[in-house]
């Protein structure tokens, strides 16, 4: 693997599983020192450090819960100091709380929206000053699919992640002008925890809708990912890449 990203220091929310832990371990892969964070699972995020080392990379976990901004707020610090800057920031950590409308708690709405939304927010408040105090920086947000189609059950998800897509826009319209580059990626559906738990049936449909007519494993997506934080994404900015296998290119 080429060591594209060598000395950049990179901070990947949400690495104790999924398609956090493949950035975290592609881009330690790549030469970065990674910092990822998690919110329980502690043993997980171990063991992405286990594979960052095994690829040849150095890792770090924290634990950091994104819906306490102090927490957010020291671990950026902590990863400044310690590391003397910040390079990379990838905004991955998510939720979901599906329920149809009429049956969603109040909380529901909120956690999902305060976890997805408004941590990314928490992240990149902190992280922007030494991003931009240096005029350089790359933030990748972890979106999805359903900020572009409405999904019955996740009234709560599709608004944290369309938010989430015009909040990278606006971060890159504010961010460009001080060399700090934001993109967001839209996965599809991903093997991952999340979607392990979607019944069999909806599982089998949502394959039949794939062009590549399965779901996406979570090393194409962090493949794109360390595409879009590495130099050769430099021109690339407040875009959102869709990675789905085709899910949204076809009507079907
Ligand atoms: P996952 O396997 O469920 O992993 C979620 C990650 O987020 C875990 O590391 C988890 O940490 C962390 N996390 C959750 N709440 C947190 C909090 N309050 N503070 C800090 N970390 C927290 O999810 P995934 O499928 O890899 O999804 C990753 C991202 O991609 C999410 O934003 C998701 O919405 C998005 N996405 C996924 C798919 C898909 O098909 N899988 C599709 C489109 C978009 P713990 O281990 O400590 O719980």
């Amino acid at each position: 693997m080429e060591r594209n990203l060598e000395g950049r220091v990179a901070l990947v929310t949400g690495g104790s599983r999924g398609i956090g832990r493949a950035v975290a371990v592609e881009l330690a892969g790549r030469g970065a020192r990674v910092t990822l964070t998690y919110a329980r699972g502690e043993e997980e995020a171990a063991r992405t450090v286990e594979l960052a080392g095994q690829r040849g990379g150095v890792a770090q976990a924290r634990m950091c819960d994104q819906r306490d901004s102090e927490a957010v707020e020291e671990l950026v610090s902590e990863v400044v100091e310690g590391q003397g800057g910040l390079d990379i920031l990838v905004l991955n950590a998510g939720v979901t709380k599906d329920q149809y409308l009429m049956l969603m708690a109040d909380d529901d709405f909120d956690r999902v929206i305060d976890t997805n939304l408004t941590g990314a927010f928490r992240f990149a408040k902190a992280a922007c000053r030494p991003m931009m105090m240096r005029r350089s920086g790359a933030i990748v947000t972890v979106s999805s699919v359903a900020a572009l189609f409405g999904v019955a059950g996740q009234v709560n998800y599709c608004a944290s992640k369309g938010g989430l897509v015009a909040m990278t826009r606006a971060l890159a319209a504010e961010l460009a002008p001080k060399g700090v580059r934001v993109n967001a990626v839209l996965p599809g559906f991903v093997e991952t925890d999340m979607t392990a738990k979607l019944p069999r049936q909806v599982k089998r449909q949502s394959a039949e809708r794939i062009l590549l007519g399965r779901f996406g494993k979570v090393e194409e997506v962090a493949g794109v990912v360390s595409f879009l934080v590495s130099d050769a994404a430099s021109y690339i900015i407040g875009q959102s890449i869709v990675v789905d296998g085709g899910l949204t290119s076809t009507v079907s």
